[in-house]
């Protein structure tokens, strides 16, 4: 065995490189026969006293068949084998960044990684042409399989759940799965390590569970009911009787939207049309950060009766709930495909921020049909409305020419009535000389468009 420091050919690491991808290639530059070829045992000294990572140390131990000490300074996220290990100790490569670089990034490894940040592709654990796990060899950095009787150049595999899947939603495939296996007495191995192929498989089987309406209803919410579960994944205040207390202490942690698409289905799946959306309870906080909706928005949704306060408190506001399940029935209800190209109330907000008509006034605007729209089930509400872009600012427009008493800059006045640059100097003389920053109601702006003679560009 050779000393780190009697190789001929010494290298640098690059960025993000992982330890063992270093070894590799370290050892393939000195012309070494194998990995083992290059640790002295004095050097296995000094890795053990480094900190190293759970995957560096399996390696070691597997290559060198020699305990390595390590000291687990990660903090295990949940008591399930999947989380037990969150780095894979084979390897997880993102083969196009092979090709072009043969670095294998360290971050790879991680188990929440499904795909290379650069390239969008699925990153892969598996040769597709001999089916044989991926090992850490010379071949690897080259973007070749390792099985020495195949070397087939890896190809991409494709992945049955979103690539753009958040790793909070990732957490909550894995619980569901995990909850499902534990009622199945399902009993992996202990303490074996996670490999890709497993942790795809309780993915996806948590991601179907989630995503389809009758499993969620038979696999999540009815054991939680009937307290079938006993080692419940879920933490110990969601263990509840009622449907409605579960679904207010679940969507705290849970994203929301899982919630409205199990609802959707739901209404999608009922042939006569009868939508029989459970009890959406929220509390108001929530929704009017979910929903980009304000204090004045839930009470005007309120008395339009498309949402329901259960029990206003104003001295205790944080504990008051709405009942939202009537807002989203009807959003899905009226929901309408247009032919026109469409974008969310999200991407065009900057676009009609000036027109100054706040969320409520839109949603009612849709329920009655005023503005077209398409419902398409997103993140939030304001991702999920799709709307025609020069349907919903004329809807806007509209809005703030029967609301006089409505605040605006001069820059918005103009830019909202097309105000030519002679009447904007005249207007911004008459209001003083700051006008262009204190907000005015356009009742004022209109009266003096009005003395200088000025025709505004009404609808
Ligand atoms: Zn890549
Ligand atoms: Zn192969």
């Amino acid at each position: 065995m050779k000393e780190y420091t009697s190789l001929t050919v010494r290298l640098n690491t690059k960025d993000k490189e992982s330890l063992i991808g270093f070894s590799i290639r370290l050892a393939q530059a000195n012309g070494l026969f194998s990995l083992k070829d290059l640790f002295s045992p004095s050097q296995i000294n000094c890795f053990s006293k480094g900190s190293l990572s759970e995957i560096d140390y399996y390696w070691l131990r597997n290559i060198l068949k020699k305990e390595v000490t390590y000291t687990n300074t990660q903090q295990k996220l949940f008591n399930h084998p999947l989380y037990k290990f969150n780095r894979l100790t084979n390897p997880k490569v993102c083969i196009q960044c092979l090709k072009e670089r043969h670095i294998h990034q360290d971050h790879w490894q991680n188990i929440h990684k499904l795909k290379c940040d650069i390239h969008h592709t699925q990153l892969i654990t598996q040769c597709h042409s001999c089916k044989a796990p991926l090992e850490w060899g010379f071949p690897l950095l080259i973007g070749r399989c390792t099985n020495t009787r195949c070397l087939q150049p890896l190809v991409e595999m494709t992945l049955s759940i979103p690539p753009n899947i958040s790793p909070q939603e990732i957490d909550d495939c894995l619980l569901v799965a995990q909850n499902i296996n534990s009622r199945n007495e399902f009993n992996p191995k202990k303490s074996s390590h996670c490999e890709l192929k497993d942790f795809n498989q309780a993915l996806l089987m948590g991601y179907k569970a989630l995503n389809d309406k009758k499993v969620f209803q038979s696999e999540i919410i009815e054991p939680l009911i009937t307290h079938r579960v006993n080692q419940s994944a879920y933490p110990a205040k969601v263990k509840l009787l009622k449907l409605s207390q579960i679904i207010s202490q679940l969507q705290s942690d849970w994203p929301i939207s899982r919630w409205l698409s199990a609802i959707y289905q739901k209404r999608v799946s009922n042939q006569k049309g009868n939508c029989e959306c459970p009890p959406l309870v929220i509390q108001a906080r929530l929704i009017r950060e979910t929903c980009d909706l304000t204090h004045t928005d839930l009470k005007a949704l309120h008395q339009a009766k498309i949402l329901k306060y259960n029990n206003y408190n104003k001295n205790n506001y944080p504990q008051t709930t709405l009942d939202i399940s009537p807002l989203f029935q009807s959003l899905v209800s009226s929901s309408q495909s247009t032919s026109s190209s469409l974008k969310s109330l999200e991407e065009l907000k900057p676009e009609f921020e000036c027109y100054r008509t706040p969320m409520h006034a839109l949603i009612i605007a849709m329920l009655k049909a005023k503005i077209r729209f398409y419902y398409h089930l997103k993140m939030d509400l304001m991702s999920s409305l799709l709307v025609d872009k020069h349907e919903l600012i004329k809807f806007c427009k509209s809005w703030l020419q029967t609301h006089d008493e409505t605040k605006l800059s001069l820059d918005d006045f103009v830019k909202v009535f097309d105000v030519d640059d002679e009447a904007f100097r005249d207007i911004k003389m008459s209001l003083g000389i700051n006008a262009k920053y204190h907000p005015t109601s356009v009742s004022i702006y209109k009266r003096l468009a009005e003395s200088i003679n000025l025709s505004l560009n009404y609808i």
